[in-house]
């Protein structure tokens, strides 16, 4: 069993890793359990790099969000889910798999830590989540993993959102901008979203 100041310090150092992905203190407090002030104190000494404004705290934003964050949320909730059901505690779970996202997107990322932090919240029915509101299914059309609402059909007629970015990205110039550029001649990184993990049937619980 590890000790007290073995969980501390893993606590720390897994605060600084969120501080440093652009995570809010009430997002790393969450996470690590460390007080809110403590973290400031530790990681933003001079006040001025606090990240402001406010994270959502339910999952509508997913629900409402374009096909490009929905796309890129799914990228990194189905590698959360994978990473949890591999065993791996909740906040080594978010900062691998956010890390796994960045890899195969953008500069600079769509979704932010904190949006991360609430799919992951609502994946796993833990943090901002009182039970879960998400979970990982298979599209019946092109095979990929992506994230549904609890309770609703899996799939809908026109396909998971992978599907719809397809099919749309030919016509659709913001689709271009956003998953292609000079050393990445076709959406995302094919053969790296090619190998991306599709996500086993849930835990339990
Ligand atoms: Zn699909």
């Amino acid at each position: 069993m590890r000790s007290r100041g073995d969980r501390h310090l893993q606590a720390v150092r897994l605060a600084r890793e969120l501080a440093l992905l652009g995570a809010r203190l009430k997002t790393i407090h969450a996470v690590t359990g460390l007080p809110p002030r403590q973290v400031q104190s530790l990681f933003f000494p001079d006040g001025l790099t606090i990240p402001r404004g406010r994270a959502p705290d339910s999952v509508e934003w997913f629900h409402g969000a374009n096909l490009i964050l929905r796309a890129d949320a799914c990228l990194f909730g189905v590698k959360y889910e994978q990473l949890r059901q591999q065993g791996l505690a909740a906040g080594d779970a978010l900062l691998c798999a956010y890390r796994a996202y960045q890899c195969v997107t953008r500069s600079p990322s769509r979704i932010s830590m904190d949006r991360a932090f609430n799919v992951a919240s609502y994946l796993d029915g833990i943090w901002l989540a009182r039970e879960p509101a998400l979970s990982v299914s298979h599209c019946s059309h092109c095979g990929c993993a992506h994230l549904t609402a609890i309770g609703t059909p899996a799939v809908h007629s026109n396909g998971c959102p992978f599907c719809r970015l397809l099919e749309r990205f030919h016509h659709d110039p913001r689709l271009q901008v956003a998953y292609r550029d000079r050393s990445r001649p076709l959406p995302i990184d094919a053969d790296r979203l090619k190998a991306w993990p599709q996500a086993p049937q849930r835990r339990a619980a």
